[in-house]
């Protein structure tokens, strides 16, 4: 109960990482703020003030924004973002991929700013771009978004390897995730910026006619100067299924791909589908269940795979016998709080989901 809608006790939660009581903040009064081991504070630590304020990212596109000599750049090939070089036995150091909790631990509650800052720095994994004085002022640039105010660039052309400055390597976005790049916050703006390089690389030409197209002056589209086609950014719509049968929830591993952790039912949605009946088939196809009652939770942009990834619970409909689809899975069963492993760091909506479960909230 919030100490401020509703006088009262304050709600309490238990993080299950770290063992110990967490106040969480009222979803009335700021949406912004969710529970997760890091958007929460200890009480009596930091006094009664609630954590800072998340970051913004404003994906509006405007041709006003020019870079400047600091602007940071996202510079991508293919699957490679260049980003400073970690110290060298960082990449030694070990994830435990058992699907137990991580070696890796994140920075305290409440810790923010240089501290978070300096905790990915110390394991070589601090997100830092180049920027426009290292690349060189006498090139391509696009505005991409602004964060926390400031405005992140894309170099349009792409580097060979003689052209890389000093200190700065290519590192693969697609596993930064599960290697605990961060902070978490330039982590979700370099995974947007990866979908927006992909868009703008293949839209250099029209689909209809095969024209080169240019780029909107008003807004985030690029446009045919021959059959007048825009063609704007797409985003491809999945869902994140958290099925609940009493006191435990359906959890699975992927077969075939190299993630270890405990995820949930997922899948996308197929043209001419609600997302209530992409949740409903994609349990049929993996677990064999019918479900009912089901209900949004939250959304979290995933562009790695252009995905607009939207969660949700549900309840099992009728039988709970698992028919797993090992085509689709490895893993796929019923768990209880207790038995509920959580993923190394907090960067999916899965976990979060999971750890919702977990601490016994409102799912
Ligand atoms: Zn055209």
């Amino acid at each position: 109960m919030c100490a401020e809608c509703h006088p009262g006790p304050d709600y309490r939660v238990t993080c299950p990482r770290r063992d110990a009581d967490y106040r969480v903040t009222c979803p009335r009064r700021d949406a912004d703020y969710r529970v997760t081991c890091r958007g929460v504070i200890l009480p009596g630590k930091s006094g009664k003030h609630w954590l800072k304020r998340p970051h913004r990212l404003r994906n509006q596109y405007t041709d006003k924004t020019d870079p400047t000599p600091d602007s940071p750049v996202f510079c991508f090939r293919k699957a490679d973002l260049l980003i400073a070089k970690g110290k060298d036995d960082a990449l030694e150091e070990e994830i435990d991929q058992s699907g137990e909790h991580g070696k890796i631990s994140m920075p305290e509650a409440g810790a923010v700013g240089s501290e978070e800052k300096d905790f990915y720095r110390a394991r070589g994994r601090y997100l830092k771009l180049p920027t426009v004085k290292q690349l060189g002022p006498d090139r391509e640039y696009i505005f991409l978004f602004s964060m926390d105010g400031g405005a992140f660039f894309l170099l349009c052309e792409e580097m060979t390897d003689e052209q890389i400055p000093d200190g700065f390597e290519f590192k693969n976005i697609r596993t930064m995730r599960s290697e605990a790049y961060g902070p978490q916050h330039r982590l979700f703006a370099a995974i947007t910026a990866y979908q927006l390089a992909n868009w703008y690389r293949d839209n250099r030409y029209c689909g209809t006619c095969g024209t080169p197209t240019v780029h909107s002056e008003t807004e985030r589209a690029v446009c045919c100067p021959k059959c007048g086609r825009t063609i704007y950014p797409r985003i491809i719509p999945a869902v994140i299924v958290g099925v609940i049968n009493g006191d435990k929830i359906l959890l699975t591993k992927y077969a075939g791909r190299d993630v270890p952790f405990y995820a949930l039912i997922a899948g996308f949605t197929e043209i001419g589908e609600t997302f209530e009946e992409t949740v409903q088939r994609e349990v049929m196809e993996e677990a064999g269940i019918r479900v009912k009652n089901i209900r949004y939770y939250k959304s979290q942009p995933w562009g790695i795979v252009d995905d607009l990834l939207a969660g949700f619970y549900c309840d099992v409909d009728g039988d709970p016998t698992i028919h797993m689809d090992r085509t689709e899975l490895k893993v796929a069963s019923w768990c209880t709080r207790d038995e509920i492993v959580l993923q190394p760091t907090n960067h999916s909506l899965t976990n979060e989901m999971m750890t919702r479960f977990k601490m016994g909230l409102e799912c």
